[in-house]
C-alpha cells in the first residue's frame, strides 16, 4: 500500500514516518512507512475531516478543449496567442479550487461526444476526467427518465404545482461532497470506428436539420416568442407517444407475421423507455397496466409536460432562437449548438454554476428567459470572465480554518500548487 507524506511521528517507532494511506469520504488513515503499521489485523480509528459542501461546477466542452491547447504545444497553435496565458490561469484555478475540495466538476456525455470528434480524444478524455475525479452526470436520457418519473407521480395525484426532487447527489455517479483520494487515475478507452463515424453522421444530420428549421423560423414573422416556447414545449410528449405507439406497431406487425429475426434486429427507441418511467409511476400508485398505458397516452398528450425542467428550458431557448431567426439573424446556429441545448436544459438545475459560451449565455439573459428560469446556478462565459474570477475568489474566501487546517494535513503544503503535471 502506497504512503504518501506529510509525515508524522509514528506512534509505533517513533520515526517521523507516519504517512497518508487512505483517504475516505469524511475521514483519513495514516501508516507508517517504515515498520508498516498499524497492520491490516490492527484496529484504528480514522482522522475525522470536516464535512464538505462543494459547488458543483459545470464547464463547457470549449473550456477542456482550449485548456488542452494552452497546455499541449502541438495543438497551440489551433489557439489565438493572447489567450493562451487565460486558459492556463484557468485551469490553475480550477485545478485550485479542485484540489482545496471546494468545487466539482462533474463530466458529461457531452464531454464524451465532443470529444470524439477530434483525433486527441485520448488527451481531452485524460483532462476532462482529471478536472472531474472521475465524477460524471449520468447520461442525459437517464436524468430525464428521473424528471418524467417524479412528474408522472405528481400529475396522476392531480397536484396543481409540481415540485421535483432536483438535488445534484440523485443524478451523479461518484461522490460529490466527499475527500478525494490525491490520486486518479484515467484508464484509456477505445471506441469502435463504426460508433464514432454514427457519432460524427449523427453530428452532421443535426446541423442540416436545424438550418431548415432555421429558414422556416426566419419566414414566420408574425409570431411571437410565447407561440415559439409553447409549439416546443408542447411538441415533446406528443414526440414521445408517437414514436412509442409506431414501435408498438411495427412489434406487433412483425409478431404476427412471425418475423422473429426481424422483430429480435428491432432497435427500441428512448422514447420507449419514457414511456416506461410515467407507467411505472403510475403503477406504484395502484393502476393496472391498461389503465397505466391508458393514462400514460393522457399524460404525454397533457400540458403537464410543458413544466418538467429539461423540456421547459430547452423550449425557452429554442424559441429564443427562433425569434433571432424571425428579426433578422442570417447565421444559423453552429452545429454544437444542439448538444449545448440539451446539456444547459439537462445540467442547470443541478449546477452551482455554468461556465458555457458567449452565445448561450447571452440566449439566457435574454428576457423572458432570465424572467422564467428560477434556478439559482450562476452563470458564466468569457465575456464575463471577471465575474467567474470574482466567484471562484470567494469560494476560497469563504473556506474555514478548519477547512484549510485539514487540507494541509492531508495533502501538505502544496495543495494549492496546480496539477500542470498531468499535460506532461
Ligand atoms: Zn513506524
Amino acid at each position: 500500500m502506497f504512503v504518501n507524506p506529510p509525515f508524522i511521528a509514528c506512534p509505533y517507532c517513533g520515526k517521523d514516518t507516519y504517512g497518508i494511506s487512505v483517504i475516505g469520504d469524511n475521514e483519513y488513515y495514516r501508516r507508517c512507512s517504515d515498520c508498516q503499521r498499524p497492520y491490516g489485523w490492527e484496529q484504528v480509528d480514522g482522522y475525522p475531516l470536516p464535512s464538505l459542501k462543494k459547488k458543483v461546477i459545470y464547464l463547457d466542452q470549449f473550456v477542456i478543449s482550449n485548456i488542452l491547447k494552452a497546455f499541449n504545444h502541438e495543438l497551440s497553435k489551433n489557439l489565438p496567442n493572447e489567450t493562451v496565458g487565460l486558459w492556463k490561469h484557468f485551469f490553475s484555478t480550477i485545478s485550485c479550487l479542485s484540489k482545496g475540495q471546494f468545487i466539482v466538476c462533474p463530466h458529461s456525455e457531452a464531454h464524451v461526444d465532443e470529444s470524439l470528434m477530434v483525433p486527441y480524444f485520448g488527451m481531452l478524455k485524460k483532462l476532462y476526467e482529471h478536472i472531474s475525479h472521475g465524477t460524471s452526470f449520468l447520461p442525459y436520457h437517464l436524468i430525464r427518465h428521473n424528471q418524467i418519473y417524479q412528474l408522472a407521480e405528481q400529475w396522476i395525484n392531480q397536484q396543481t404545482s409540481y415540485k421535483l426532487d432536483l438535488r445534484v447527489s440523485g443524478i451523479i455517479n461518484g461522490s460529490i461532497n466527499a475527500w478525494q483520494d490525491k490520486y486518479y487515475f484515467s484508464f484509456p478507452k477505445d471506441y469502435l470506428q463504426e460508433t464514432l463515424e454514427a457519432k460524427r453522421r449523427g453530428r452532421k444530420r443535426v446541423a442540416s436539420d436545424l438550418k431548415h428549421i432555421f429558414e422556416r423560423w426566419q419566414s414566420q414573422k408574425d409570431r411571437s416568442f410565447d407561440d415559439w416556447f409553447k409549439e416546443e414545449a408542447m411538441s415533446y410528449g406528443p414526440t414521445v407517444w408517437n414514436i412509442f405507439v409506431e414501435y408498438l406497431k411495427k412489434c406487433s406487425y412483425l409478431h404476427g407475421k412471425g418475423m422473429t429475426k426481424e422483430l429480435a434486429k428491432l432497435e427500441e427507441p428512448m422514447a420507449t423507455d419514457i414511456v416506461l418511467s410515467a407507467r411505472l409511476a403510475f403503477e406504484r400508485k395502484g393502476l393496472s397496466q391498461d389503465h397505466s398505458l391508458s393514462m400514460a397516452d393522457a399524460f404525454f398528450q397533457s400540458d403537464a409536460l410543458m413544466r418538467v425542467p429539461f423540456n421547459e428550458i430547452s423550449a425557452l431557448m429554442w424559441a429564443a432562437l427562433a425569434r433571432k431567426a424571425a428579426t433578422g439573424q442570417k447565421r444559423p446556429p453552429n452545429q454544437g449548438m444542439n448538444k449545448d441545448v440539451e446539456t444547459i436544459s439537462i445540467l442547470l438545475p443541478y449546477c452551482d454554476a455554468m461556465f458555457i459560451d458567449n452565445e448561450c449565455y447571452s440566449l439566457l439573459n435574454e428576457q423572458p428567459i432570465k424572467g422564467k428560469l428560477n434556478w439559482n446556478a450562476r452563470l458564466f462565459c468569457l465575456n464575463n470572465i471577471s465575474e467567474f474570477e470574482q466567484y471562484t475568489t470567494m469560494i476560497m474566501d469563504n473556506a474555514s480554518p478548519e477547512h484549510l487546517k485539514a487540507l494541509k494535513e492531508v495533502y501538505g503544503d502544496n495543495w494549492q500548487t496546480p496539477s500542470t503535471h498531468i499535460f506532461n
